[in-house]
């Protein structure tokens, strides 16, 4: 089989390699959680972080990067939950990479800041390949989209730390089998934690809120022991 190899593809990998490695580095030093946000366009990524904002706020101090190809809708959304939100426009780029994060960075006070959730553009396909130095990768699976995704964008289910199938209110009423949908992504992620939500109802949001809990006091202790 013909192989063609596409270096400069390759490059743009490996630049935002480095670039990702220092904002780790940066967000490791301020002892921050953070949390690199995927989905297809629409499946809830905003709708979840309002909800999961609602929640914690009170106890954990909560940054949010909004990335979109246009529009600062979702940041503005989430400023209104009470937290920092910088919007990134990619201007048609279909992906957030680490020097957007950095620049991002730039326009946040990180002082009081336990997690910083970055919402990457809506796509399953360029997301799953940026590293942006985050700490986990979560991905949201809306149930409307039925339980083919995972055989059609393996890699994204393959990266991904959690996978919330969001909707589930809406089961009865869709093509997407629950068992199928555990199935498939057990065989390309078997480390995989799968949880079920509604954001419109809150159905589901315990496990989650308590995974982020956990991990953020986590990395607070990481940063108690370096100072
Ligand atoms: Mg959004
Ligand atoms: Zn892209």
């Amino acid at each position: 089989m013909a192989q063609i190899n596409v270096p400069v593809v390759r490059n743009i990998l490996q630049a935002n390699e480095r670039l990702a490695a220092e904002n780790r580095r940066k967000f490791d030093d301020a002892g921050i959680f953070v949390i690199n946000l995927m989905s297809s366009p629409g499946a809830g990524k905003t709708s979840l972080l309002e909800k999961t904002i609602e929640a914690l706020s009170g106890r954990i101090g909560i940054a949010v990067i909004e990335g979109d190809i246009q529009s600062s809708y979702d940041a503005e959304r989430i400023q209104k939950k009470g937290v920092q939100a910088v919007q990134i426009n990619t201007d048609g780029g279909c992906h957030l990479d680490g020097n957007m994060i950095q620049i991002a960075l730039d326009a946040l006070d990180l002082a009081n800041v336990d997690l910083l959730i970055i919402e990457n553009v809506g796509n399953l396909v360029c997301p799953a390949e940026f590293n942006l130095g985050e700490h986990e990768k979560i991905m949201i699976l809306s149930v409307t989209e039925g339980d083919d995704k995972p055989l059609k964008y393996p890699l994204m289910f393959q990266i991904c730390s959690v996978l919330l199938v969001n909707k589930i209110d809406l089961l009865p009423y869709v093509d997407c089998d629950m068992a199928k949908v555990r199935e498939r992504i057990g065989q390309l992620n078997a480390k995989g934690r799968i949880l079920e939500v509604s954001c419109k109802t809150g159905e589901g949001f315990a496990p989650w809120l308590s995974w982020i809990e956990e991990k953020v006091a986590g990395h607070k202790k990481l940063r108690a022991g370096k100072h």
